[in-house]
């Protein structure tokens, strides 16, 4: 039986916002605390968004714990204030951070969890997996696909529209993703945009600062055991940020339902017609980044771990932060991941504390 090293009390896998949240709290417990990140430099998924790409929410409603994010002069937070922001944020509390550290599986020990990286391991009393989603993203099969002799590429990898000027694609995806590159495509290609159902656009002055309120609103109900109804819109619906306004009033800002299968050079559609395709942009999302955790044997089929809270229901000496809906309210965006990191802190710090005694 291996036995750990004397374990640090928590590693944190992970360095975007979800992981400094939570480091946030955790600083303040007096608990060793060790952070691996695979990027290169702070700002976690946010360097890969493409260039235009803006926040939903004002700046005032997209900071994390301890510090606001600085304001913006014009409308809401581009992508590299973000990564400015989480950067400075990262110095500010100056975070034992490793990067770039690539944690490859969790190996179950008799006094703690080992963190195996590509060069060395972590022993941890308590580990929290804050990876996020960016790093899976998520392509839905179409039959046909392999014989499509076009450019695929998926949102997470899409930097800006140039690159398809003039061309014909297919931008597949109703969420904010799809409208926001929709919007911007249309400008210099023959963009057609598919979507499951028909898009579901945000009232234009309803963007993530309300959606957060809403989401708040649910939680404390919840909580309360209260049931309220609440206008249709989530955060996965279409916040008319001002490219996606402009592109409605080009008159673009139109929905197909999708094609049935591909052919070499394009798609067919259900009534059996034809069109040439040369790029297909999936905006179609993603899923948690768990694949390191596989070790555990606690993924199930949906790619999730069951959770208590944030708590992995098979094994107490791991947490879960910022994965979405599944593990907390609005815990995948910037202004929603302060609930479950205080709260996860919070029982880490109980649970170790008992383990001492
Ligand atoms: P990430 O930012 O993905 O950070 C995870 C970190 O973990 C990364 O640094 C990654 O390299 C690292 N990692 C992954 N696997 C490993 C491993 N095995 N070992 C070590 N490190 C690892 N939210 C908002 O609040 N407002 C918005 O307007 C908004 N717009 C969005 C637009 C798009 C297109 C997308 C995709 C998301 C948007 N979000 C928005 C949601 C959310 O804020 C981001 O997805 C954010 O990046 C989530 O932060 P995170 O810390 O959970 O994960």
């Amino acid at each position: 039986k291996i036995n750990a090293d004397t374990p640090i009390d928590v590693v944190i896998i992970g360095g975007g916002q979800a992981a400094l949240a939570t480091a946030y709290f955790l600083r303040r417990t007096g608990l060793s605390l060790v952070m691996l990140d695979a990027e290169d430099c702070p700002g976690g998924a946010w360097r890969h968004g493409w260039d235009s790409l803006r926040l939903f929410s004002p700046a005032t409603w997209s900071s994390i714990s301890g510090w606001m994010m600085p304001p913006v002069q014009d409308g809401y937070p581009t992508r590299d204030h973000v990564v400015d922001y989480l950067t400075r944020y990262e110095e500010r509390y100056q975070f034992a951070v490793q990067r770039p550290v690539r944690v490859t599986s969790v190996e179950r020990l008799a006094g703690a969890l080992r963190v195996h990286t590509e060069h060395r391991h972590w022993d941890a009393k308590a580990v929290v997996s804050a990876t996020g989603t960016w790093s899976h993203p998520h392509i839905p099969h179409y039959p046909g696909s392999e014989l499509f002799g076009g450019q695929q590429l998926h949102s997470a990898h899409y930097g800006e529209a140039q690159p398809f000027a003039g061309k014909r694609v297919l931008v597949v995806g109703g969420g904010n993703s799809g409208a926001q590159i929709l919007a911007e495509v249309s400008k210099v290609a023959a963009a057609t945009w598919v979507t499951p159902t028909e898009p579901l656009f945000l009232p234009d002055d309803v963007d993530g600062r309300v959606l957060f309120e809403r989401a708040t609103e649910r939680w404390k109900a919840q909580q309360e055991g209260r049931v309220i109804d609440q206008p249709v819109g989530g955060l996965g619906d279409v916040v008319m940020v001002p490219p996606v306004v402009e592109a409605r009033e080009r008159g673009v800002l139109h929905a197909v339902r999708p094609f049935q299968r591909f052919t070499r050079d394009g798609v067919v559609w259900p009534d059996g017609t034809q069109s040439a395709v040369d790029v297909v942009i999936w905006c179609t999302g993603f899923k948690p980044a768990l694949g390191h955790l596989a070790s555990l044997g606690l993924i199930n089929d949906e790619g999730r771990i069951e959770v208590d809270g944030t708590r992995a229901i098979q094994e107490p000496r791991l947490w879960l932060v910022g994965y979405g809906e599944w593990t907390g309210s609005a815990s995948a965006t910037l202004i929603g991941v302060t609930r479950t990191a205080r709260s996860t802190a919070a029982e880490i710090e109980q649970s170790l504390s008992t383990a001492q005694v």
